[in-house]
């Protein structure tokens, strides 16, 4: 794990003094986080560094999880989409599998944190067990446009907690609560994102049986998630296909809080079978080769349908990569359109776009190169720790106006 040092010549020598500065202030508070996952999706990823980053500053911070059997997760699957604005089928049966398995979280789930930290909906009746200590609901589903009878219910609880933080101006929601709007982040030293040998990078293509071949490489990483639309992106590739060789790389693992995994993943191999130049890769959990196929790639694609944040965009983009991506939920905040890649609205635009980009590498190296300084000056774990730290303290000091 890297030491705070480290970043140093990444952000700069002021942003560690100022991290070691707040952080200072919130010693003797202990922060709790609590969601649903260790592994898989993005806010995972983000605990993963985050967690570890605030105890080296000093700031005692702890990581719970819940528990759900299969029937829990697959409704809080269906929850998702919903408040994603995908048409779910939400029946009382639902809200009652939903409610029982909360039940016996709310009983077993230790509660110490002076802050606690509750990530999406899973875990969000744990509220009840507030006492005299603050608590956040940090909600990572862009939820613009949700199933207003799951945002409903999600509100008997939401307006409970002493803030709710969203990731984009686009998600929020009025509440009766103070919001926060704070984008998530990638680590720049972690294995996912830091620089890799050749070698390594040849070893992971070589491991997956696939060659370059002088066909340029467009990947796109994701769960194999109908809301990541892989069947969309097989589509684009098709179209593009016919003007310009490629090869295509669509890599997923699974979530342990995703039981649709399997299925897509079967439904998108179906579609591929006939065709050697894609490639479906099943992953098990491992950031170097995310980084590798990241790294291997000559365009990186993330033809989402909803997305909270998108953070494989803001690990392309890290990369120098050239990025086309939808035009959703976090993406935008991540790519300027024409100046740190391309956004699209459909298959034919991404086609349009992913052609241009392979016909146009100048053109598609200035998008890579300023994607990198985007996302180094505002989507870095330094810049997410500094707002969570200031979230905390104005957590105490509720008639100052604070600047995030
Ligand atoms: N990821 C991974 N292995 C996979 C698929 C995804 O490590 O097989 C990572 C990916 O690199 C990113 C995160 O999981 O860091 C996904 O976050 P994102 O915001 O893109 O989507 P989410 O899964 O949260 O909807």
């Amino acid at each position: 794990m890297a030491k705070i040092e480290e970043y140093i010549p990444i952000v700069g020598q002021s942003v560690i003094d100022d991290l070691r500065l707040i952080a200072e202030k919130l010693k003797g508070k202990v922060i709790q986080h609590i969601n649903s996952t260790s592994v898989g999706g993005g806010v995972a990823e983000i605990l993963n560094r985050m967690v570890p980053l605030l105890r080296e500053l000093e700031v005692d911070t702890r990581w719970d999880l819940i528990k759900g059997g299969e029937q829990f997760f697959e409704v809080t699957k269906k929850f998702h989409n919903a408040l994603h604005g995908r048409p779910e089928e939400i029946t009382q049966r639902d809200f009652d599998i939903f409610m029982e398995a909360s039940q016996r979280n709310i009983e077993e789930v230790n509660i110490y944190g002076d802050i606690v930290f509750i990530h999406d909906p899973q875990p969000i009746t744990l509220i009840k067990k507030k006492s005299n200590n603050k608590w956040i609901w940090r909600c990572h589903i862009d939820v613009s446009n949700p199933n207003e009878r799951v945002f409903r219910f999600l509100m008997n609880f939401i307006i409970q907690y002493d803030a709710a933080v969203f990731s984009t101006p686009a998600f929020s929601r009025k509440l009766p609560i103070r919001q926060f709007l704070i984008s998530p982040s990638i680590d720049p030293l972690s294995d996912k994102n830091k620089d890799l040998a050749d070698d390594v990078i040849n070893g992971v293509l070589q491991k997956y049986n696939i060659t370059k071949k002088n066909k340029p490489i467009v990947t796109q990483i994701s769960r194999f998630d109908r809301l990541k639309d892989p069947q969309g992106v097989i589509e684009v590739y098709k179209q593009v296909k016919k003007y310009t060789n490629c090869q295509l790389i669509l890599a997923g693992g699974s979530a342990m809080d995703d039981p649709e995994g399997a299925k897509v993943l079967e439904e998108v191999r179906e579609n591929a079978k006939q065709d050697k130049d894609i490639h479906i890769l099943k992953l098990a959990q491992n950031d170097i080769e995310v980084n590798a196929l990241q790294r291997a790639s000559t365009v990186i694609i993330q033809k989402s349908l909803k997305e909270g944040f998108g953070l494989t965009v803001a690990e392309a983009l890290w990369k120098a990569k050239p990025v086309v991506a939808s035009n959703v939920g976090g993406i935008p905040l991540q790519i300027k359109h024409k100046y740190s890649g391309l956004l699209c609205h459909s298959i034919q635009g991404a086609a349009f776009a992913l052609k241009q980009l392979l016909n146009s590498p100048a053109y598609a190296k200035k998008l890579g190169e300023n994607g990198r300084e985007h996302i180094r000056n505002n989507f870095l774990i330094t810049r997410h720790i500094q707002d969570y730290l200031l979230l905390f303290l104005s957590l105490y000091h509720k008639e100052d106006v604070v600047y995030l």
